[in-house]
């Protein structure tokens, strides 16, 4: 089996600030670091770190084929990544003493992923495989659409949250996964709770209080596992890759979800995201 994911990809430009500028105000930044990252990478590195055959649909510009390159180093199938004569994706984030952070996002060839690359990468499915859609590219209800019709196995993460396109893709979906905000957006935008939702599987992360999965069999509570959190940037993500992940590798639900919540608890421990993601030996290996 394999699981392939139409998602963006980002360079995250991380400034430290002395604060987040206000209006009209020019500052000077105290450190600059560049990362890899886009929801749609961290989740294809989760997946490919957690031992499944990920294969990344997505685009960048001329000036991205480094993170290309470094999906690559990381497990990650690329030949379905169009270079476009368009910018990268880029993320400008200012993060200041306290932790704060503002975040701009120049979505560039995210929003750009030719229909032809999606087709492409589609014609090498086969029924039974994963489709992953997330928010932050174009495409994505052609995606499901074509995914169910090709006997794919369909998971939605609905971030950043927007209800018409939730709406627009439901009746595709196998899988649907929101954190606690996006799942109360959705109730309050459609009315209908998760549990009640016409989704195979749904789940519904917490963050330090951990996951709820709802299915036919009703709902079922995965505590988080306690540890200091320095930064949660990214548990949802692998979170996300790492239950996908273990279900494409056969697991039962119940135990992809117990290796998803201690991926999400070694991460919340360090900071960085798609280049600090655990492998699969180091999450059998954490007992807290
Ligand atoms: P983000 O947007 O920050 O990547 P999210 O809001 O999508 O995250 P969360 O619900 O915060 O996702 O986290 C996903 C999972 O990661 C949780 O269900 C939990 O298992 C684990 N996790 C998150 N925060 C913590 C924490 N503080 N301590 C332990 N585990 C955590």
């Amino acid at each position: 089996m394999a699981i392939w994911n139409l998602g963006s990809i980002n360079a995250d430009f991380v400034y430290r600030v002395p604060h987040i500028p206000a209006p009209g105000e020019t500052l000077s930044s105290t450190g600059r670091q560049m990362f890899l990252g886009g929801k749609g990478t961290n989740m294809s590195v989760a997946a490919a770190r957690a031992a499944a055959r990920v294969n990344h649909i997505g685009a960048v510009g001329q000036d991205g084929r480094w993170a290309i390159q470094r999906l690559l180093e990381y497990g990650v199938d690329t030949r379905n990544i169009a270079v476009l004569d368009t910018e990268t994706a880029q993320a400008i984030i200012m993060v200041d003493p306290a932790g704060e952070n503002a975040i701009v996002l120049h979505p560039g060839a995210n929003a750009e992923i030719p229909q032809v690359t999606l087709q492409a990468a589609m014609a090498e499915a086969e029924t039974g495989d994963w489709l992953i859609i997330q928010n932050e590219t174009n495409l994505q209800r052609t995606a499901a659409e074509m995914g169910k019709e090709l006997g794919l196995q369909i998971a939605y993460a609905a971030a950043p949250f927007d209800a018409d396109r939730v709406q627009a893709v439901l009746p595709s979906l196998d899988f649907l996964i929101l954190n606690a905000v996006e799942a109360a957006q959705l109730e309050e935008a459609i009315g209908t709770a998760p549990a009640d939702l016409p989704v195979r599987d749904v789940i519904v992360t917490r963050g330090a209080d951990g996951a709820d999965w709802y299915s036919a069999a009703g709902k079922q509570h995965f505590p988080a596992i306690k540890v200091d959190a320095v930064d949660t940037t990214g548990a949802g993500d692998t979170f996300t890759g790492y239950v996908l992940a273990g279900l494409d590798r056969g697991l039962p639900m119940e135990q992809a979800i117990g290796q998803a919540t201690k991926a999400g608890a070694l991460m919340v421990m360090r900071h960085g995201t798609a280049d600090v993601i655990p492998d699969l030996s180091e999450v059998q290996d954490f007992h807290p």
